[in-house]
């Protein structure tokens, strides 16, 4: 038997396009090669133990070789095999038929990923790299021939008997001049491992060196030798696959540390696994990370029944979650077409949403069980549980239950806890909650300590996405204010409307002022008399809420705000008409001792924020020793 034939589609030669368009992607062709040997090897024993094939399965490891000189890499494997019949139909047929789609639509194609699947290109992907690819085959069925076939590129190709006398199939690619990176040890082994790390079937290449203990010398001491060992490149039970019910935490540790090997251990994980409406399994990690979470994006894999796809998951994951680390598995997952049709893609959709679902679930589940243990946590998964908040609806929802704030002493509440918590103390003359935060608790000590006296809670905010979920917050919480608790003198950070009297007489207040404002001279800094509490500081300098907020959006490119220009920090001074000072300044004698009385207390209030830099520093603790030997 030996026939030639010309693989009939309109086109001359389809070889060339494909090289052309799938430039980006060469390396995928030993995937696709790989998983085909996978494919038939797994059918071979789904066969056996149906008891359909009845002969010795033997070895099924797939095999995967190279030769530099002949220019040649080999795949094999022991699956299923093809009779010739079953090359002209499903590689010279159905691959092409594919192919001459593929022609008619490859101009509106983005990448290599989208075209391959779409138009089962999967075995042709070998034109990518080599001028010339043969297979030798033998299919498994009772009498079957052997057959070789062989295709140079062209549309062209020969199929005539083969020699093979195992079951299974070998394929040879001759690798063209353009493509021998390919022809390189650890070329092939990087390939492998970012491709075929959890493939279901052992995969073999090359060997590696292993050291053996080969008894001992005269001293006693122990001699080793070095010995060849088979390199399987795979784990082929990864963790995901198996029933999360026979698995400990060890398992769960050893895995993340095999997938991400010079990280810390994750915090927690979450074992997915569905099968209705849509099949996938995975682990999603929550790994430890604090404030630098823009570094860590694309640290999820997606596969395909355990074949690399890709670590771009956008779309399947939802955009909070993927600050995760893990892996997930669907063989429902278009993943070859293009992102907008993922986006719209009906499975995509559910998929997301489940995703989501179950990590509320998760953190539901442990903030309910362990508290403790979830509070501990907080500092890490806070992140993204705020982030989930401010971006997805769905999420806010559950997680408002299990979302946690924290106050200056380290005292953990929700955020229903933490309404009832301050809703005596911290309710002003309209009804509505004020909550105080703090961003910097060891700059605003002086601020966190006076809100305090008042009897007043303040709540830690300092990581960077709390600036948006204190705006989503106030959107989301019904008559609360958020307010940082330096924006203002703590007897008005809540207004109750409990007017205190002001000792000074109307003509002493407008003197007091106008030293300060002499004093001060900068008009940034703007200067008001206000009756507070005696025992209260003498001045304090805040910037109001929403000035801050205005420039903290500006900060972060939040939308609008360029067109004021950059803004200046503008300030209030607030004196207290009731401290001893104000008294003290008017009875002391001398314009300049007043000015001096007046800006020695204005620093003072800068530097209890951390605003005192520069000259205006060196000045104040020359005054300050100055007084102190008066
Ligand atoms: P796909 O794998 O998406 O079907 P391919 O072009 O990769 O597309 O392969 C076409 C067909 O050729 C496969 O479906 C399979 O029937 C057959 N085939 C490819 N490689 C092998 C192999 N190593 N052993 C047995 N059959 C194979």
């Amino acid at each position: 038997m030996q026939e030639k034939g010309t693989i009939s589609i309109h086109t001359e030669n389809i070889f060339p396009i494909i090289k052309k368009f799938l430039y980006s992607d060469h390396e995928i062709f030993l995937r696709e090669l790989v998983a085909n040997a996978v494919d038939a090897t797994q059918k071979i024993k789904r066969l056996s133990s149906l008891g359909e094939y009845t002969g010795d399965l033997g070895e099924t490891r797939v095999e995967v070789d190279f030769n530099e000189k002949k220019k040649t890499i080999t795949i094999s494997d022991r699956g299923i095999g093809m009779t010739a019949e079953e090359i002209k139909k499903y590689i010279n047929q159905i691959a092409f038929s594919g192919a001459t789609e593929f022609v008619e639509k490859f101009k509106d194609a983005q990448d290599a990923k989208e075209i391959i699947g779409k138009f089962g290109l999967g075995f042709y992907s070998a034109f990518m790299v080599a001028d010339k690819v043969e297979i030798d085959t033998l299919s498994y069925q009772d009498g079957a021939e052997p057959a070789h076939w062989i295709c140079d590129g062209s549309t062209e190709f020969e199929i005539k008997e083969g020699k093979r006398k195992e079951r299974g199939t070998t394929i040879t690619l001759h690798i063209n001049e353009d493509s021998k990176e390919f022809l390189a040890q650890s070329r092939i082994q990087g390939i492998l491992d970012k491709y075929a790390k959890f493939l279901p079937i052992e995969i073999m290449f090359g060997q590696k060196d292993k050291s053996v203990e080969d008894g001992e010398d005269k001293e006693g001491n122990k001699k080793w030798k070095t010995i060849k060992e088979d390199n399987i490149i795979n784990n082929t039970a990864p963790l995901w696959t198996k029933s999360p019910s026979d698995l400990k935490d060890e398992d769960y540790l050893a895995f993340y540390k095999e997938l991400y090997p010079f990280s810390e251990d994750p915090l927690f994980w979450i074992h997915l696994n569905v099968d209705y409406p849509f099949e996938l399994t995975g682990i999603l990690y929550f790994p430890k990370i604090k404030n630098d979470f823009e570094l860590q994006k694309n640290k999820i894999q997606l596969y395909s029944r355990q074949v690399f796809i890709t670590d771009e998951v956008k779309d399947v994951v939802p955009e909070f979650l993927m600050l995760l680390h893990g892996v997930i598995d669907s063989p429902d997952i278009p993943l070859n077409v293009s992102r907008s049709y993922l986006q719209s893609d009906g499975n995509v959709k559910k998929i997301n949403s489940y995703i989501t679902k179950k990590v509320a679930e998760k953190l539901g589940q442990l903030f309910k069980k362990e508290r403790e243990s979830y509070e501990s946590k907080w500092d890490d998964i806070g992140l993204f549980v705020k982030y989930g908040m401010i971006s997805e609806e769905k999420f806010y929802e559950k997680a408002k239950d299990f979302a946690l704030v924290k106050n200056t002493s380290d005292k953990y509440f929700t955020l229903e806890e933490y309404e009832k918590h301050i809703e005596t103390n911290q309710t002003d003359k309209d009804q509505n909650k004020v909550w105080l935060y703090a961003n910097e608790v060891d700059q605003q000590d002086a601020f966190i300590t006076a809100a305090n006296d008042k009897g007043y809670d303040v709540v830690v905010f300092d990581s960077p996405i709390d600036s948006h979920f204190v705006n989503h917050m106030e959107q989301k919480l019904e008559k609360t204010q958020i307010k940082r608790v330096d924006s203002e003198n703590a007897d008005k950070l809540i207004d109750k409307d409990e007017q205190k009297e002001l000792v000074l007489s109307e003509e002493e207040k407008e003197t007091v002022k106008g030293i300060f404002e002499s004093a001060i001279d900068d008009k940034n800094f703007t200067v008001a008399i206000e009756a507070l509490a005696p025992e209260d500081a003498p001045v304090t300098v805040t910037m109001p809420e929403f000035m801050r907020r205005m420039k903290d959006m500006q900060a972060t490119g939040g939308g609008g705000f360029n067109m004021f220009g950059s803004m200046p920090d503008n300030y209030n001074v607030t004196v207290n008409g009731n401290h001893k000072l104000a008294a003290k300044i008017l009875k002391s004698r001398g314009e300049e001792r007043k000015k001096g009385f007046a800006k020695q207390a204005f620093h003072l209030a800068l530097l209890s924020q951390g605003l005192l830099t520069g000259k205006d520093l060196t000045e104040f603790i020359k005054r300050s020793s100055d007084i102190l030997t008066e």
